[in-house]
Order: structure tokens, then C-alpha cells, then sequence
């Protein structure tokens, strides 16, 4: 355990939880006290968390998913409510690149890809669990994005784009629950060692980049019951939030 935030009796969706940032998300997580729902396609990487997290002495149920299947992110939903009755966290975190290419070599099957999981089951995932955030005293909700929808870096238009309209989506919905006890963020984990990384950057030595242990150890804060800020992006790199701003 590496914080001495107090999670117990929290119900914790975390999708993603296969590998990379979400996996280590999941163990921390279920390490102050969460029960995990870990959310992913690849059912070995979910039971080797399922593994360390029993080790621990915490718990997870093992939602084995394609996001790409939108009936199913509704009906996970519908498990949750019938099972707890509320969500208390929620960390959209599963993602995937694409391809890195000139805007007009991208095919079509892998732009609509990257914004089927990257965009639609965002928003579908935030659909089905919102009544169910609002039902917790202190409902937590984080949106994994990147830098890239703000550098909007050469040949990576069709991630930098997904992650604009998540940073989007996570506007309004604070905005629309700004009243109630919900916090809805964004959150930046800049570069970090995982598959997605090395599929992006396969030159660079993964070595000089944090673990993602690292990330979800800052990610941890945004769970938090006692946290305020809501409608901003967390940016790991410096370790706080940043608003956004209209240019002058
Ligand atoms: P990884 O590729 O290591 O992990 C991605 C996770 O998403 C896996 O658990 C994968 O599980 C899951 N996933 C992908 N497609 C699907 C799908 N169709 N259905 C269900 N789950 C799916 O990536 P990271 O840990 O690096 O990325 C986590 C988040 O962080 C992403 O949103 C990414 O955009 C963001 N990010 C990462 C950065 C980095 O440098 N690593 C930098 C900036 C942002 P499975 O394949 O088992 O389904």
C-alpha cells in the first residue's frame, strides 16, 4: 500500500485494469480499501490483478469486456446498481492509439476504432454508471486523457482528437453536476512506461520513463472523498490541476 487514503466500503470501477496505468490504478485502489471492478478484454491480465489484489488481503469482481460492446457498458451498469446500489468511483482509463501516421494515410476502420473506445464508450460508460455516482455520498469520476489534445502533435490526429472530446464530455458533465457532491475530472498521466508507450515511441528507451505504478499512486487523489475540484484535468508530470482557458 503506498497511501493512507481510506477507501473502505467504496465501490471502484476501473476500466482498463488488464495492464499499464489501470492495473496499477486497480491495486491501489483495492489497497486502501475499494472493491475493484476491473474492466478489460484480456481475462489473463485481469486474474493476475484479481492475484495481487487477493494477496493484499482486497477485493475485486472481474468484468471480463470489450468496450467496443455498447450494450454490454449498460449492462454493466445494471450489474452494479442490482449488486451495490451505487458507484462510488469511477476511473474511465481504458484507451487505445490508433496509429501514428499523416492525417490523410489514417484508414477509416482504425479512425472510427480509436474513436469507438477511445469516445463512444466514454460517453456510453459515463451514461450507464452516472445515476449511480450521483447515489454516492462522495461520487468520483476520472477520465484518463493525454497532452496530446492540447499539443495536437504531428501524425497523431486521430488520438489527439479522441482525447479533445473526452476532455469535452468531462466538461459538461461537471458542469452539469457542479451542485452535488459528484467530482468529474480529467486526468493527464504524461509519458509512461507501458504497451501503449512503446507502440507510440518504439525507439525510446522505456527505462527513462515512470512505471505506471507511479502514475496511479498520483491518480489516487482524485478518489478521494475530501476532494473539491471538479470540471479540470490532473496533469501527473506536475503533480497538480490545471483549468482551461480560453486564449486571450
Ligand atoms: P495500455 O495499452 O498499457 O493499456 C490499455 C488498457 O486499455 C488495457 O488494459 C486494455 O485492455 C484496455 N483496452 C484497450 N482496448 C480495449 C477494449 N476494446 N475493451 C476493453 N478494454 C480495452 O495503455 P496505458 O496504460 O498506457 O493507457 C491507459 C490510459 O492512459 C489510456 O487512456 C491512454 O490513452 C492514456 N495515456 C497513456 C500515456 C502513456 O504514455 N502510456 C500518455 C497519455 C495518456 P485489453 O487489451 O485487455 O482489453
Amino acid at each position: 500500500m503506498t497511501s493512507s487514503l481510506d477507501l473502505s466500503g467504496r465501490i471502484a470501477l476501473v476500466t482498463g485494469a488488464s495492464r499499464g496505468i489501470g492495473y496499477f490504478l486497480a491495486k491501489e485502489l483495492a489497497a486502501c480499501g475499494a472493491h475493484v471492478v476491473a474492466v478489460a478484454r484480456t481475462v489473463g491480465g485481469l486474474e493476475e490483478l484479481d492475484d495481487e489484489i487477493k494477496a493484499a488481503g482486497g477485493e475485486a469482481t472481474l468484468v471480463p469486456l470489450d468496450l467496443a460492446d455498447m450494450a454490454g457498458i449498460d449492462r454493466l451498469g445494471g450489474a452494479i446498481h442490482e449488486r451495490w446500489g451505487k458507484l462510488d468511483i469511477l476511473y474511465a482509463n481504458a484507451g487505445i492509439l490508433g496509429v501514428v501516421a499523416p492525417i490523410g494515410h489514417v484508414e477509416a476502420k482504425v479512425f472510427e476504432k480509436v474513436m469507438t473506445i477511445n469516445v463512444t464508450s466514454t460517453w456510453r460508460l459515463i451514461r450507464s454508471v452516472d445515476p449511480l455516482l450521483r447515489l454516492s455520498d462522495a461520487g468520483r469520476a476520472v477520465v484518463v486523457s493525454s497532452g496530446a489534445a492540447h499539443s495536437a502533435k504531428a501524425f497523431w490526429a486521430p488520438y489527439a482528437a479522441s482525447k479533445a472530446a473526452v476532455e469535452a464530455l468531462v466538461r459538461s458533465w461537471a458542469n452539469e453536476t457542479r451542485n452535488m457532491p459528484l467530482r468529474v475530472n480529467a486526468a493527464n498521466p504524461g509519458p509512461t512506461r507501458t504497451a501503449m508507450r512503446a507502440q507510440a515511441m518504439p525507439g525510446e528507451d522505456p527505462e527513462t520513463l515512470p512505471h505506471p505504478s507511479e502514475i496511479a499512486a498520483k491518480f489516487l487523489r482524485l478518489a478521494s472523498p475530501d476532494l473539491k475540484e471538479t470540471g479540470l484535468i490532473f496533469d501527473a508530470p506536475q503533480d497538480r490541476f490545471l483549468t482551461y482557458q480560453m486564449p486571450a
